[in-house]
């Protein structure tokens, strides 16, 4: 039952999903942000629409063959309320519809998007908050980051393959930075050993801190598990695949999970 894929028609999910309507998007504008990711600032009329750092679109991407209710979920990167405008960071790393569809539809090209949707918010009692994964996850974890309330602590562990993939946040002077870049250097996308390196040689700070991990299935659960190993609660660490190494997302937008036999 754990790849078991629900309807993912436009009906299905509002009478499924709690608190989400179904937005109009037209895109209005993409930009190279690094050689990786891509900027789409996509417009509409989102009346009524609120979102929280960390929270995710469903958008209704293309797929060859399908009636169009193929998902792939996105982060808010930003929410312009003034220009009824939401910003997206995709990696384009990937070779699928989601990734095709950032990089080739056109400008005035309009998608469906439910939402809002996501669980992993900014844990807003913690003093200090760390982001680790890949590039998939810098929208969520720049989000949530330009969120803490300053004085605040922000520590950044990304794992790239390419330098200048190295996009940074906006924040308050009165946050500390701590960003550690890991170069992948031909590393499998499946290998947690990189930023399991630079977690074992990050001091965390003191007082009570919060993890969040997002990017390919296999390395965010071996580096969940290392950090409930070290002794964080597991009531300290958000832990989400974005994706998972050789198979497509499923039709809703989640990455099939490991069958255990
Ligand atoms: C809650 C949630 C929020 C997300 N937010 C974002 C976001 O803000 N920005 C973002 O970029 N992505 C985000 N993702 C991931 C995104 O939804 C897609 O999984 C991703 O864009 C790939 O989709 P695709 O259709 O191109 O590839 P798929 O059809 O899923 O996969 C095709 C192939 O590409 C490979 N692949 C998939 N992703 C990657 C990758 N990152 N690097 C290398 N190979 C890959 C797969 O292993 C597969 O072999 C999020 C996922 C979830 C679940």
């Amino acid at each position: 039952m754990a790849n078991s894929v629900p309807s993912t028609d436009t009906p299905s999910l509002l009478a499924r999903l709690d608190g989400v309507a179904a937005y109009d998007l037209v895109v209005v504008a993409r930009r190279q942000l690094s050689p990786a990711v891509l900027e789409l600032v996509c417009e509409g009329d989102l009346s009524g629409f609120t979102a929280i750092p960390g929270n995710d679109l469903m958008m209704a991407v293309p797929l060859e063959g399908s009636d169009g209710t193929f998902r792939r979920r996105y982060t808010i990167r930003r929410h312009l309320t003034d220009s009824n405008q939401i910003v997206f960071w995709i990696d384009t790393t990937a070779d699928g519809p989601g990734s095709r569809w950032a990089k080739e539809t056109p400008i005035g090209s309009t998608i469906e998007a439910i939402g809002p949707r996501g669980k992993v918010t900014l844990d807003e009692l913690a003093d200090w908050h760390l982001f680790v994964g890949d590039l998939s996850f810098l929208s969520a974890a720049y989000a949530m980051a330009e969120a803490i309330e300053p004085p605040g602590q922000a520590l950044f562990v990304f794992e790239i393959d390419d330098p200048k993939d190295v996009v940074l946040p906006t924040l308050d002077d009165l946050i500390g930075v701590t960003f550690c870049v890991v170069e992948r250097g031909g590393r499998s996308f499946d290998d947690a050993t990189g930023l399991q390196a630079s977690l074992d040689a990050l001091e965390f700070p003191s007082d009570l801190g919060h993890v969040y991990i997002g990017g390919e299935l296999s390395v965010v659960g071996s580096l969940h598990a290392a950090l409930l190993e070290r002794g964080l609660g597991k009531e300290q660490i958000n832990a989400k695949p974005y994706w998972r190494l050789g198979v497509a997302n499923m039709a809703h937008g989640e990455p099939k999970k490991v069958e255990v036999s």
